[in-house]
């Protein structure tokens, strides 16, 4: 009755996507370390003791200037890369409790992910790189189709389908990679500098669907751009690779 024992001294927000606990992440300085490494080896800190909770139906900024850590923060919670210490949960799953190939499963299931340079595939159609994701989640072809058409008419490309990227403006692609970052209807969508190749027209439409995408997953964007900060319910600021401010 006044057992306690099983009580999580921390625990994570009720409909937390994904949770950071004092997560740090250090890079090698290169040079020395030997063939297992060393306690020497000079290391830098480029997320130092970072705590997040990234709740359903919100959009999150990771602001912060060049080199603070959005970057690294970023693909850490997209299950991209591993802390060197902290405990990192996506969708309930403890990363450190997973194999790499494991890792990547979560992430296909779980995490879509938008980059600033687009990164589709030049011979591949619209719909065929929104599909991208469905097969290797092993959907049947037809039903890749169905879904990357729904998807490309969902962010107003519905008369681009059958286009290749080199056909597209950049808004258009970063369009088609919102679609395909939904393609497995993840539960976690995150967004590296969204905007950066984008004029601001462009930029704002980008925006709006990663805004609406949040109407039922959670979305973390980084971003310098006060134009992608300004659509995000809050904003946690880095400096340094720690947090300076939460908005
Ligand atoms: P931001 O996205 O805010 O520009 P980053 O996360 O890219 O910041 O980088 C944070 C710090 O970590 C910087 O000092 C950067 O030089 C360093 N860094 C990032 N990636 C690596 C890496 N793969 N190896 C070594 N240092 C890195």
């Amino acid at each position: 009755m006044s057992q306690t024992d099983g009580a999580a001294p921390s625990s994570p927000a009720v409909d937390a996507i994904v949770t950071g606990d004092e997560l740090v992440r250090e890079y090698s300085r290169g040079g020395g370390g030997g063939f297992f490494g060393s306690a020497n080896a000079p290391t830098l800190r480029a997320i130092d003791e970072v705590s997040v909770a990234i709740e359903r139906n919100e959009v999150v900024g990771i602001a912060g200037p060049s080199g603070s850590g959005k970057s690294t923060l970023l693909h850490l919670l997209a299950g991209l890369d591993v802390p060197t210490s902290g405990t990192l949960t996506i969708d309930g799953t403890d990363i450190a409790s997973l194999s790499t190939r494991q890792r990547g499963a979560l992430r296909l299931e779980t995490v879509g992910i938008v980059f600033q340079r687009f990164h589709l595939l030049d011979s591949l159609s619209a719909r065929a790189n929104v599909a991208v994701p469905l097969l290797e989640a092993g959907h049947s072809k037809s039903a890749r189709r169905a879904r990357a058409e729904e998807l490309l008419e969902a962010v107003g490309l519905a008369d681009r389908i059958t286009h290749k990227p080199g056909q597209l403006s950049g808004g258009e692609q970063q369009r088609v990679a919102i679609a395909r970052a939904l393609a497995t209807d993840p539960a976690l969508v995150v967004a590296d500098e969204p905007t950066g190749e984008l004029d601001s027209e462009s930029g704002a439409r980008v925006l709006e669907l990663l805004g609406t995408a949040a109407d039922d997953r959670a979305v973390i964007l980084a971003s310098h751009d006060q134009q992608a900060l300004d659509v995000c319910d809050r904003v946690i600021r880095l400096r340094d690779g720690q947090v300076v401010g939460r908005q």
